[in-house]
């Protein structure tokens, strides 16, 4: 049997007649970028969410990037944000001429450790990106609190948590601004690449989309130096086919961790949402020993699985300068060698899912299933 990790397809597949009606449409109607397809995608993103205003760009970094812009952030400010997350998130603050400041995992949620963010917090910290790692929210209550007390802005990178709920609250709504990815293989994935800023308030709003077309505030007036990042019409159009099925596929996804939860239990740490915490699973990540053996072993049997993320941002040859040694992000240090992520998506069979149990159950190191 074959798993691959994630199979764009099978979703392609599902509502194709749809999808090539509404790319043909953009197409003859020569509605490359931006435009009313995106204007559309932008207000029933914006309800679905329940924010109040939507600002469509080219891809989930630049919508940090912007995000941060946005909000005041710049040269010389200092931005906490989780060790253990994408790339991006820690290229944008970068970008943006600010400073990333990094804040150890929680060692089950995967999470940002909030009880660590305040000692991070200096005279040039202004702003907090909260992470909703591989779909699972994170303790927002706690983050929220932090970012009040000590007059922080407070950002959410929701790229791996569309519809995730924090106590029946979607992400996306808590901060200042909150960012989302809409690369393909994301839990709402479009045909290329494509992101969007989300925030309740109008001048944030307003900013963000002077800044992804050039800097116009108002048509043919350049008010600021932004930069191009819009959403095609393309991916506004497919968008839109795609969010009314969402919840659907969240849905798919939980099932399917319950049954991989089940047949793991016991064998390796399988994800633990908190009470309260709605997890939509764009990655079902494990632990396990002597990972690059057991991956091998996996792969040998027609399995893919990923690794989120090999090497903790801080340690990265990027970020070297920076100076963080393992002691400073303990959890994030020791967890980069053993993070398993399993084929994970919404139309995984349950023979698949049985398939990657048990052959993962042999691939594993005879010390970690004894006593059992
Ligand atoms: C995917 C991702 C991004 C970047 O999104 P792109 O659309 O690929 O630029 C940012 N942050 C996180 C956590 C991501 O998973």
């Amino acid at each position: 049997m074959q798993v691959p990790f994630v199979d764009l397809k099978a979703q392609y597949a599902s509502l194709k007649d749809e999808f090539d009606r509404a790319i043909l449409d953009a197409v003859g109607d020569t509605a490359f970028i931006a435009g009313g397809r995106v204007t559309k995608f932008e207000q029933e993103f914006a309800a679905y969410l329940g924010t109040k205003h939507c600002v469509a760009v080219a891809n989930g970094t630049d919508a940090i990037e912007i995000a941060l812009r946005s909000v005041g952030i710049g040269d010389g400010d200092e931005v906490i944000l989780p060790a253990n997350t994408f790339f991006a998130t820690a290229e944008a603050v970068t970008n943006v001429g600010a400073t990333p400041v990094f804040v150890d995992s929680h060692p089950e949620t995967y999470d940002i450790h909030p009880s660590k963010i305040e000692e991070r917090i200096t005279d040039k910290t202004k702003a907090i990106i909260a992470v909703h790692l591989y779909g699972l929210p994170a303790d927002m209550d706690e983050i929220v609190a932090v970012a009040e007390r000590r007059d922080l802005k407070l950002i959410e990178d929701c790229a791996q948590a569309h519809g995730a709920k924090y106590k029946g609250q979607k992400v996306g709504t808590f901060g200042d601004a909150a960012t989302f990815s809409f690369y393909p293989s994301k839990n709402l994935g479009a045909f290329g690449d494509a992101g969007a800023m989300v925030t309740n308030s109008q001048e944030t709003a307003d900013i963000a989309r002077a800044i992804s077309n050039h800097g116009q505030l108002q048509k043919n007036r350049h008010d600021l130096v932004g930069r191009n990042s819009r959403m095609d019409g393309i991916q506004g159009a497919v968008l839109s086919v795609k969010l009314p099925h969402l919840d659907g596929w969240l849905e798919a996804r939980r099932v399917h961790a319950g049954r991989y939860n089940e047949l793991l239990e016991g064998k390796v740490p399988t994800p633990t949402p908190p009470e309260n915490r709605e997890h939509t699973y764009h990655l079902y990540v494990v632990r396990v020993p002597d990972r690059e053996a057991v991956a091998a072993k996996l792969k040998d049997a027609g399995i893919d699985t990923g690794v989120h993320y090999p090497v903790a941002i801080p340690f990265t040859p990027a970020y070297e300068h920076l100076g963080y040694a393992p002691e400073d992000l303990p959890v994030a240090h020791s967890q980069m060698s053993e993070l398993l992520s399993l084929p994970m998506f919404a139309e995984l069979t349950t023979e698949q899912i049985d398939y990657v149990c048990e052959t993962l159950t042999l691939a594993l190191p005879r010390a970690a299933t004894a006593g059992e």
